[in-house]
């Protein structure tokens, strides 16, 4: 199938890489011509596992082909995937303008009837808005004769396992009353449907809410954890063996209840503020949507007090490693991420850092240029040099098992702030090193 995909970023590049892995004929079309331009050189410009060699491959097989000319990309596909973002307007909705504008270029450049996908996450109602912005232009041009549906596709991958998300969905969601849209979409994702059925149809406004949905209760699931956390570190309760106690239940299960720093990332804190402003919108009163970003609001700080009340609130001029900058392991991507909201904590009080993140030190970089308060170093041995005090932000692998003889013995104080809990307490007291996580009592 000829297939178009607007927007080359996480979700749009790892896609078009896998329809054309399974033998789709897949163009991108992105405006950044500074990304288009690189992917044609098999430059990549996001780390996700796997990404790299898909791409190529499938590029030098010639299923992928990259451009910034709408009109050649439109003519391109049967299907038009729309996978553009949707950030965060200023009142916390959805901005929806990267969709509306690429659902613009389709119906001004479309003379074949074509299935426009949204893949992007959207807000209820928006795909009813994609069809009557389409229905204009096209009168407009006075090509009203032009057949087109717009089905809601919404994407469930995760950062750090996109592709293998990608090549095995657990659901593939498809938001659509017409029975011709839905047997191209059948068709479509037929690779990815062979085992078992994953494919579930529902009407268009359940679709797009579904993605939501599913976002704000695995949000939920973190905020609620991370506030048991809280209250087991003052009931000097142990949240790793209350985590475990839980999991056990079939009904609790032992994923998504790791305490932590908050979520992060480019999906969660947007989509459930998106959200809450969606229910204000028509009224709606959501009390549980707004403690879950409270909550996490809140967590994102509490690796900062503790070091904050370490040091009696005298942070000025004192040095801190950091380990981890990307919001989770397995990324670069540092969008809304818990160590951004640390390192700005720190750098208020006069504090600064020198960090280490196996894959997102160049967008770390970019966000914040060159500044006298923030070293990025080569090693996560070297982020340590001079420090009074080690962070860990991020559980990337090759934290978890760390020389605590070396980190004592480079840190001017040897304490460590832990916000994944990845050492055993008693372990890192056993090298005289203070130990704070989260949900633990402190081990001295
Ligand atoms: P991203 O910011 O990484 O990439 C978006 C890309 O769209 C950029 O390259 C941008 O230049 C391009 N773009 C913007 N306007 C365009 C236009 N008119 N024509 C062509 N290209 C255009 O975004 P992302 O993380 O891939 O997210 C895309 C959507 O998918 C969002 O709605 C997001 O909420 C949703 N989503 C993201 C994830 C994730 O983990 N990142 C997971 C599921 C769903």
């Amino acid at each position: 199938m000829n297939l178009t995909v607007f927007g080359v970023g996480y979700v749009g590049l790892v896609q078009a890489a896998v329809l054309a892995e399974v033998g789709h004929n897949v163009m991108c079309v992105d405006i950044d011509a500074d990304k288009i331009d690189r992917l044609s050189n098999d430059i990549i410009q996001i780390y996700e596992p796997g990404l790299q060699n898909l791409v190529a491959d499938n590029r030098s097989a010639g299923r992928i082909t990259f451009t910034t000319d709408t009109e050649k990309a439109v003519a391109h596909g049967q299907v038009q995937i729309i996978a553009v973002g949707t950030p965060s307007d200023e009142d916390g909705s959805a901005d929806i303008r990267y969709v509306l504008a690429a659902a613009e270029s389709i119906a001004l450049e479309m003379d074949q009837p074509k299935i426009i996908v949204s893949k992007s996450t959207v807000p209820v109602g928006t795909c009813d808005k994609l069809r009557s912005q389409i229905t204009d232009v096209l009168n407009a041009r006075g090509r009203g004769d032009l057949a087109f549906e717009v089905v809601s596709n919404p994407e469930f991958l995760k950062e750090g396992s996109a592709v293998a998300d990608c090549m095995k969905p657990d659901r593939i969601i498809l938001g659509t009353n017409s029975a011709h849209a839905e047997e191209l979409m059948r068709e479509l994702y037929a690779p990815f449907n062979r085992n078992h059925e994953k494919i579930i149809v529902m009407d268009v406004r359940s679709a797009e809410f579904t993605k939501y949905a599913a976002n704000c209760m695995l949000a939920t699931k973190i905020s609620f954890m991370n506030e048991m956390a809280g209250l087991a570190e003052k009931l000097e309760a142990n949240i790793e063996e209350v985590r475990k106690g839980i999991g056990s239940d079939p009904r609790i299960g032992y994923d998504f209840i790791y305490p932590g720093l908050g979520y992060g990332g480019s999906c969660f804190p947007k989509d459930v503020r998106a959200l809450i402003k969606a229910a204000g919108n028509i009224d709606f009163h959501a009390p549980v949507l707004n403690a879950v970003e409270e909550r996490n609001n809140h967590q994102k700080m509490v690796l900062f007090e503790k070091v904050s009340q370490h040091f009696n609130g005298d942070l000025r001029g004192r040095k801190f490693a950091l380990w981890g900058l990307a919001f989770k392991p397995n990324t670069d991507d540092m969008r809304e991420a818990p160590s951004r909201t640390i390192m700005e904590s720190l750098w208020r009080a006069g504090a600064s850092v020198s960090a280490f993140d196996p894959e997102a030190m160049p967008e770390c970089q970019r966000i914040y240029g060159q500044r006298p308060d923030l070293l990025l170093c080569g090693t996560k041995e070297a982020a340590l040099q001079g420090a009074e005090a080690l962070l860990i932000a991020t559980e990337w692998k090759s934290f978890r098992a760390p020389s605590f003889a070396m980190i004592r013995d480079i840190l001017t104080t040897p304490v460590i702030f832990d916000g994944r809990n990845l050492y055993d307490p008693a372990v890192v007291a056993r090298h005289g090193i203070q130990y704070y996580s989260i949900g633990r009592k402190i081990a001295k």
